[in-house]
């Protein structure tokens, strides 16, 4: 592992924040958090912290000594000096005197000696780095550390590779506990470079940010080496099916298994969003033919229990040769996955002196044989953690299968981190969003109603996908709120069914469709070259039923419901002359909309449309609207609403509004939802 430290660099962030008004050792705790956080073999998603003591001037112009410790909700790559906040340090030593201290009292002393109250909370392991006596504490969970400790002959094996230079801590739940025993064991050996904490991870001190920084980076080098030259085996490979089922079909079905059933009869369900992985180093972990074995011994290092849960959930491998038989065999292990866990609830929460409230029993890892891995999460960047975890924790699991077998801390002791309220408490409890876990397409989202929709549905908490012809555009849009853009033309069913696929592969499945893409051609009927009437219904009518075909499938493979949204047209309801190539399809759309309804209300799948008219949606021909507008001496916005009963501008929002009703309208299907400011001709009877 490199050492990054460089001095031009450290006297840069020097210079820069000394502008601001920081000292420097706190900038240079600044870069080498930074350069900690970088390396995801050091830190993932959290699973590290950093502390210096210094001086700092509080409020009524005192100077005090205190520790700058990492504030959790900072990421350590992109740290800045508020996320290190300054702790009084007197008060943290004076604790070690207790015997004990409950959480929320450790919390609680750790918060009333901040210097600025506002600040976020202390990290949970901030006593550890108070009671150690040295100037700068860097602590992270390296996947080299844990391939070594997490053995059963972890203390031999760290004897082995680091000598005196580093001395063993046994496991011991992070808190009040670990910080007084951990600082016994630093303070009865002075001499060493740092703290390896067995099952969990490495502290290293020095005088200095460089020294404590390049203490990290040897120690970890030396388990890296020690690894290489130990590495005696690989894992066995299992027998495969020949062919396998695409990742796109598996993981729909996937998806709807692991879906919480809240209320079938209103058609509750808490889907996932799932995020794949399968490089090659996760598919020859997946495919060991002992795989059952070494994935189900526990995580790496404890904390990561309450994003992956004690276990991942291994399905069988998805044979495309025999799907029912692959179906019925998840099933049954994610049946048996949740009967598990619930019984390691039990057992463990008996035992409590205040008892917990069970989390949901689903599984936050899936390993799939012959394909690789799915974190699962109610965000797609929650499913993207546990997913990096995951694989992180198969890194950790590989190396130290590869020298001996890997074991991790006890099942009782795993409970304890996720159940812990410090721990829950990072996950935080809010209230979700009204369509968060729920996976949402657009089509023709690169501008007008299309993309205000695909930003209305990402507000309401939904992973978006925006297709359109324009992939420029689709990803413009989708970059708005992070979402997926595509390039699709809905006129093409092959296209559509390869965008689908790569919205299954990036969030696990589809929950709700916006067919929205559609373009006006006019021509009197009884003259229209049939050319564009069919060109017309292409786009105005196929296209709708393409994606409407391609998202019941996975629908019906998710087996919890779904809407399916359509944009119709006022010309479907009220015809006008010669818009005879774009009324006739949109009517039939409305045919469309209503047989979907009848033929698929039975799976819990809603079908409606909405019937927007008079909308500026920025797309029509530059000048047209002015023009129409000053010919009769308005505005435009007051031409656009002088037509309707209302007399208020209709705005691309205020349809993708309605788009977001309907989509949670439970019971509405069949539905024709009219939003034009009032037009009685146009009114569906
Ligand atoms: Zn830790």
């Amino acid at each position: 592992m490199e050492n990054l430290w460089r001095d031009d660099d450290a006297q840069a962030m020097v210079a820069a924040y000394g502008t601001e008004g920081v000292g420097e050792d706190l900038a240079l705790r600044v870069y080498t958090t930074r350069l900690l956080g970088g390396d995801p073999r050091l830190v993932l998603h959290g699973g590290g912290n950093t502390s210096v003591k210094t001086h700092l001037v509080d409020g009524v112009g005192q100077e005090v000594e205190v520790l700058c410790v990492k504030g959790s909700g900072w990421d350590m790559v992109a740290i800045e000096p508020p996320g290190l906040p300054a702790v009084r340090l007197d008060p943290l030593r004076d604790l070690r005197a207790l015997d004990v201290l409950s959480d929320e009292e450790m919390v609680n002393q750790q918060r009333r000696n901040l210097l600025d109250s506002t600040a976020p909370n202390p990290s949970v392991e901030t006593l550890l780095h108070a009671f150690v006596a040295h100037k700068f504490v860097d602590h992270t969970h390296s996947t080299a550390i844990l391939s070594v400790t997490d053995q059963p002959d972890g203390p031999e094996r760290c004897a082995q590779v680091f000598g005196d230079t580093m001395a063993l801590v046994p496991y011991i739940m992070p808190g009040f506990a670990l910080a007084k025993a951990a600082a016994e064991v630093a303070d009865a050996n002075p001499a060493v470079e740092g703290l390896i904490l067995l099952k969990h991870g490495i502290f290293t001190f020095g005088d200095s940010a460089e020294e404590a920084y390049g203490r990290m980076i040897a120690q970890v080098s030396r388990a890296e080496a020690y690894l290489t030259d130990n590495a005696a085996k690989t894992f066995a490979v299992a027998a495969l099916p020949q062919d396998l089922l695409p990742v796109a079909r598996v993981a729909p079905l996937l998806r709807g298994l692991t879906a919480q059933v809240m209320d079938p009869a209103e058609g509750l369900y808490h889907p996932m969003i799932l995020d794949f992985h399968g490089g090659e180093a996760v598919r020859a972990y997946v495919n060991g033919a002992d795989l059952h074995r070494y994935a189900k011994v526990g995580v790496a290092t404890p904390d990561h229990t309450i994003r992956t849960k004690n276990m991942p959930l291994i399905v069988p491998p998805p044979d495309a040769g025999q799907v029912a038989a692959f179906e019925a065999g998840s099933r049954a292990a994610i049946d048996a996955f949740v009967a598990g866990y619930e019984s390691y609830f039990e057992r463990h929460n008996a035992h409590q002196a205040a008892p917990k409230t069970m989390l949901d029993p689903m599984p936050r890892v899936i390993l799939v044989p012959g394909l690789g891995l799915f974190g699962l999460g109610k965000s797609a960047k929650d499913a993207a953690i546990a997913a990096d975890i995951a694989e992180n924790t198969i890194e950790v699991i590989t190396q130290a299968e590869a020298i001996g077998r890997f074991e991790s801390v006890s099942e009782a002791e795993m409970f304890d981190l996720e159940y812990w309220s410090l721990e829950q408490a990072k996950l935080g409890k809010g209230a979700e969003a009204p369509l968060a876990r729920h996976v949402v397409a657009v089509t023709g989202g690169a501008g007008g109603i299309g993309a205000a929709t695909a930003a209305a549905f990402a507000a309401e908490g939904a992973e978006v996908a925006v297709l359109d012809r324009d992939g420029d555009g689709a990803a413009a849009t989708a970059d708005g709120f992070g979402g997926l853009g595509l390039a699709c033309d809905v006129t093409d069913p092959a296209a559509v069914q390869a965008a689908t696929d790569r919205v299954c592969e990036t969030y696990g499945g589809l929950d709700i469709v916006v067919s929205n893409a559609g373009a006006a051609w006019q021509g009197r009927i009884g003259e229209v070259d049939d050319a564009v009437l069919r060109k017309s219904f292409e786009l105005n009518f196929f296209a709708h039923q393409s994606v409407a075909q391609a998202a019941v499938r996975i629908m019906a493979t998710q087996g919890t419901g779904g809407v399916l949204l359509f944009n119709a047209s006022k010309q479907a309801l009220n015809p006008g002359p010669d818009f005879g190539p774009y009324g006739l399809p949109k009517a039939a759309l409305i045919a469309l909309v209503r047989q979907y309804a009848i033929d698929h209300g039975g799976d819990g799948i809603r079908a409606n449309a909405i019937n927007a008219d008079r909308v500026n949606t920025g797309l029509y021909a530059e000048g047209m609207l002015e023009e129409r507008a000053a010919a009769r001496g308005l505005s435009v916005p007051d031409y656009l609403a002088g037509a309707n009963l209302l007399k208020r501008e209709v705005t691309v929002d205020d349809v993708a509004q309605a788009f977001v009703s309907l989509a949670l309208a439970r019971k509405t299907t069949g539905a024709i939802l009219t939003v034009d400011g009032g037009n009685i001709e146009a009114a569906p009877r």
